[in-house]
């Protein structure tokens, strides 16, 4: 990689970090409530280093065999590693080794494979459940009405944390659009959850609309697009 590139993708991590500063503010919010997971997937090894080196901490990929295999290059050994996209049951098991969150568990049987595979680890594993905001036919997530009663099974699967919610906003309609599904998302939040299960982080918002998802209370916003502006990917 050349050293151009590394500037540049530092320059655009300083960017988005100004981004969801101001955002955050206007928000009228507390910035440390707010992370950014900067999404690598479009990426190799070297160019997910240049964001380590620029600053940020959480790295997320959305396809489990990229995210092993960035979990295991020397380079990215500071990362914290999120799984941001969808988990078939057959790759939890290194998934669960190298993710420090999950956000996209979207059935109980899903659930039900990564507490499996944490009792193996011996020690939890931290998820998202995925909500499907927006009713768009292709997109994965739980119904509402699915998460409730996932919600009361939870003491079935112990050593799946469940930690918060995620959606992705409807692809059409733009920030306001986004900033709707966002609100399903928090209003969902706030009628479920418990002193037990306070279900704290909402992962929402992408580099199209994360200014909505601070809006709307998001605590993780995953971009990836921002940071590799002006690369030949
Ligand atoms: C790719 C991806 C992102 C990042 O999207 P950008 O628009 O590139 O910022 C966020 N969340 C998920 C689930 C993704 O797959």
């Amino acid at each position: 990689m050349e050293e151009a590139t590394g500037q540049l993708i530092a320059d655009n991590w300083r960017r988005i970090v100004e981004r969801v500063a101001a955002a955050v503010q206007s928000a009228g919010r507390d910035p440390n409530e707010v992370s950014i997971v900067a999404v690598t997937k479009y990426v190799g090894v070297p160019e997910s280093a240049a964001l380590l080196a620029a600053g940020a901490t959480l790295l997320g990929e959305s396809r489990p065999q990229q995210l092993w295999e960035k979990c295991e290059a020397e380079q990215l050994t500071d990362a914290r590693w999120h799984l941001i996209g969808h988990l078939q049951r057959n790759k939890v098991a290194r998934t669960v080794e190298c993710a420090e969150l999950i956000h996209s568990v979207d059935s109980p049987r899903l659930l039900k494979a990564i507490n499996s595979a944490a009792e193996q680890t011996g020690k939890n594993c931290h998820v998202l459940l995925e909500v499907n905001t927006s009713g768009e036919a292709e997109k994965h997530g739980l119904t509402p009405d699915a998460l409730s009663s996932l919600l009361d099974q939870l003491n079935d699967y112990p050593q799946a944390e469940v930690r918060g919610l995620m959606t992705m906003a409807s692809r059409s309609g733009g920030q306001s659009q986004a900033r709707k599904n966002f609100a399903v998302l928090r209003e969902l939040r706030d009628s479920l959850a418990s002193e037990e299960l306070p279900l704290s982080e909402l992962s929402m918002g992408m580099t199209g609309d994360f200014e909505a998802g601070i809006a709307e209370g998001a605590t993780l916003v995953r971009i990836g697009s921002a940071l590799f502006e002006g690369l030949e990917l």
